[in-house]
């Protein structure tokens, strides 16, 4: 496996990016770190990632990888999986990225149950503490383990996906705004988006 490594100014930038740093976070750092040793830093679209979950890891791979949600060279599954595809378009080199589950498989049960009561009661500042002290444990095992400890790596099947396409506009009938044509509805003739369309259709 080719890795690189990622400078400790880089993973700063990565968590200021981001807005904290979390075992999320540090997950998709070191998934970043197999796909630049792998199909390299996307400067444009050439890399195309396929993310099959929507956690803290992707805020990485944006960032890191240059796999971004505007340029559509962000592609989210939402599959609730641990698990990353990247597609280089030069020579068509695809690689899967999937957490080991006897690493991510489970979370300490302190943890979870604290967890579970912040959003029920909220936690005492010693409680927060604990939380707090395991995340920051959780984040040190992630970023210094090996990374095939970590995740299984594959070659990936199938086609790159597609660059993003751009497509004519209409304007929907209702509400007046521009609306990708592919996203628009046709309601009793009239051209529709689709919140136009959902509220005429639940009145109807
Ligand atoms: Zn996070
Ligand atoms: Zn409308």
């Amino acid at each position: 496996m080719n890795v690189t490594q990622i400078s400790p100014e880089l993973i700063q930038k990565t968590i200021d990016f981001h807005g904290h740093s979390c075992p999320g976070l540090a997950i998709g750092i070191r998934v970043a770190e197999v796909a630049l040793g792998e199909v390299g830093r996307s400067s444009d679209e050439e890399v195309v990632a396929v993310v099959e979950n929507d956690n803290c890891a992707v805020d990485a791979i944006q960032f890191l990888l240059s796999c971004t949600y505007g340029k559509g060279n962000l592609i989210h599954l939402d599959y609730g999986k641990l698990a990353f595809t990247f597609y280089r378009r030069s020579d068509g080199k695809a690689i899967r990225v999937i957490g080991k589950p006897e690493i991510f498989g489970h979370q300490d049960d302190e943890s979870i149950s604290l967890r579970k009561k912040k959003m029920v009661r909220g936690l005492t500042g010693e409680e927060k503490e604990r939380l707090n002290q395991a995340a920051v444990a959780r984040i040190k095992q992630i970023m210094e383990a090996d990374l095939d400890e970590l995740f299984e790596i594959t070659p990936a099947q199938g086609p790159v996906p597609q660059k993003a396409q751009i497509l004519e506009s209409l304007i929907c009938e209702a509400c007046g705004e521009r609306t990708m044509e592919s996203r628009t509805r046709r309601f009793l003739g009239q051209i529709l988006c689709i919140p136009c369309f959902e509220v005429r259709e639940k009145n109807f």
